[in-house]
């Protein structure tokens, strides 16, 4: 069986987001140099539009509808940065949206859902299958559903990120850019899918290491098993990366190109969020510290080498992420 996507598939996505997804910053830190001895490079996607990745996969997909798919519109189902991507693009594309939310997702995504236009449906995610209840209404209204990471077009807009990434730390460092390791957070694996096809592509030295919550570690758990493993909701701050488990078209790919996965606990991702806040000035949500935790907190050996991490996204409650930061703070 081919895998889901090839590169042309990601070249083909950057054309479409070229001009309407922002080509993010990659950013160095002597700081995270100096306490790993690697040089890291870190792709800022929680400054993408809508705070994270989501809008590139999501954008990816929309703008392959037919006319009759686009009259009627887009519908998913969500805890939160997908929501916001497929309204912002549909939104973008002048279509219609639907997402299906789980109540408890943070308020501010449910709003900012909303405030693009969206309308949001919610339902109790420990009692209800929100993938059989997206289906359903899908079928009854018509509307195309885009899945958060199981589908082709999403998983290659995704791996735009990896592409720009290594164009990138190229262009910071001519002479030795090209990257010894990749690092990225593992959800249902429809960014690491994407982001290590183009890796192996365009650095086929490159080794893609994927990272989850220790809690929630069902990818992990399938690579060491051969097939996709099934877990129950994972309880961690990391919400992006809460799925049950990997999909039909993203394991065989992770299986094929990636190299490892490991782990990282909430206080790992907590440090992370504090290191982000107070030394490269950036609001990174708990998920999009999920690379970065790997890595600043040595749970992967990185000395020596060139290592990009993806800090994918940006939306967190600010209520929420002053705790967060203020937990175990000396006054
Ligand atoms: C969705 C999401 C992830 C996980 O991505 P997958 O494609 O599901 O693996 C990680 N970080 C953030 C910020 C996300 O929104």
């Amino acid at each position: 069986m081919p895998l889901a996507i090839d590169y042309a598939d990601i070249e083909a996505a950057a054309h479409r987001l070229h001009g309407v997804a922002h080509r993010t910053p990659t950013f160095t830190s002597r700081t995270a140099d100096d306490r790993t001895g690697a040089h890291l490079y870190f792709k800022c996607e929680n400054l993408q539009r809508m705070g994270a990745f989501k809008f590139r996969g999501a954008y990816n997909a929309l703008a392959q509808f037919s006319p009759a798919q686009r009259k009627k519109g887009a519908i998913a189902f969500s805890s939160g940065n997908h929501a916001q991507a497929i309204a912002l693009a549909a939104r973008l594309l002048g279509m219609p949206a639907a997402i299906v939310m789980p109540q408890d997702a943070p308020s501010m995504k449910i709003e900012a859902t909303k405030g693009y236009g969206a309308e949001v449906i919610l339902y109790d995610r420990y009692s209800q299958d929100r993938e059989a209840l997206g289906r359903q209404l899908a079928a009854e209204r018509g509307m195309t559903l885009i899945p958060p990471y199981d589908h082709p077009h999403v998983m290659a807009g995704q791996g735009t990120a990896a592409k720009e990434l290594i164009e990138q730390a190229r262009a910071l460092d001519p002479a030795h850019g090209a990257l010894d390791v990749l690092v990225v957070c593992v959800g249902g694996g429809g960014l690491i899918s994407g982001c290590a096809v183009a890796a192996k592509h365009l650095l086929p030295h490159c080794k893609v290491i994927g990272v989850e919550p220790e809690a929630g570690n069902d990818v992990q758990q399938s690579l060491r098993k051969g097939e996709i493993v099934h877990i129950d909701v994972p309880q961690t701050i990391a919400d992006g990366a809460q799925t049950q488990h990997a999909g039909q078209l993203t394991f065989p790919v992770i299986r094929a190109l990636v190299d490892d996965v490991v782990t990282v606990s909430d206080a790992q991702l907590v440090r992370t969020m504090r290191f982000f806040a107070e030394r490269m000035k950036l609001v990174v949500e708990p998920t999009g510290c999920l690379a970065a935790a790997a890595v600043l907190e040595g749970v992967l050996g990185v000395r020596g080498k060139r290592v990009g991490v993806i800090v994918s996204g940006g939306n967190v409650d600010l209520r929420r992420y002053a705790e967060l930061l203020l937990e175990g703070a000396q006054p």
